[in-house]
């Protein structure tokens, strides 16, 4: 295998994506090449740190904005363009027996 043909497999092989025996390929050539095991311990070091500074289960800012977008669009009872007083009264339906 050639360098440049480990270089674009590296990210799969730190995802774990790769077949047995094309995984066993790539590991035998970073073990005989230092510029490949370079580039692939520096790609595996660079990716734990970003796995550290942004934990995947924190949705992205603006996630709840959309999904209430959203939410809205599928209820356009809800909907504040919609008016207001139909949207409390569906949230409150028992409001006329309090008053
Ligand atoms: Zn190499």
């Amino acid at each position: 295998m050639r360098c440049e043909e480990i270089r674009s497999l590296l990210d799969a092989h730190l995802d774990h994506e790769m077949g047995e025996e094309l995984n066993r390929r790539l590991e035998r050539h970073l073990l005989r090449c230092p510029a490949c095991s370079y580039e692939a311990r520096t790609l595996e070091q660079t990716r734990s740190m970003l796995r550290e500074a942004v934990p995947p289960a924190v949705p992205s800012p603006g996630f709840r904005e959309r999904a209430a977008a959203r939410l809205l669009d599928a209820l356009p009872e809800l909907h504040p363009a919609s008016g207001r007083t139909a949207a409390r009264q569906w949230a409150l339906p028992f409001s006329r027996e309090e008053t």
